[in-house]
């Protein structure tokens, strides 16, 4: 009798641990998908204003070839250098296009 008993102890025992450790792991994978999740809305957000404002323009390196893409500027016309500068050679950037994006687009 004494002995069944404590064989259940023992048994519930090692379950709540096992229990507790697939929570943890668990717990510490949810962790990680919620901060995914996180910072794809926090990217999305800042991509938010480009595909809202329509007209983007993309900003191109002469020297290396960086471009990026930013929400158009008024009086930006392509050809036209720009005060940012390149983060590999620290060129300054031209208009290289500019174009309208709508959020139609992005659904694909
Ligand atoms: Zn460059």
């Amino acid at each position: 009798m004494s002995f069944e008993y404590y064989y259940i102890t023992l048994m519930s025992l090692v379950i709540f641990v096992v229990a507790l450790l697939i929570g943890l792991i668990m717990n510490n994978r949810y962790y990680r998908v919620i901060k995914e999740s996180l910072t794809q809305a926090r990217e999305a957000e800042s991509k938010g204003p480009l595909a809202i404002s329509g007209e983007v323009e993309v900003l191109m390196c002469p020297r290396c070839g960086y471009s990026k893409t930013i929400s158009y500027r008024l009086g930006d016309y392509v050809g036209k250098v720009v005060d940012d500068k390149c983060p590999n050679d620290d060129e300054r950037l031209i208009v290289h296009a500019i174009y309208s994006s709508r959020p139609a687009e992005q659904s694909s």
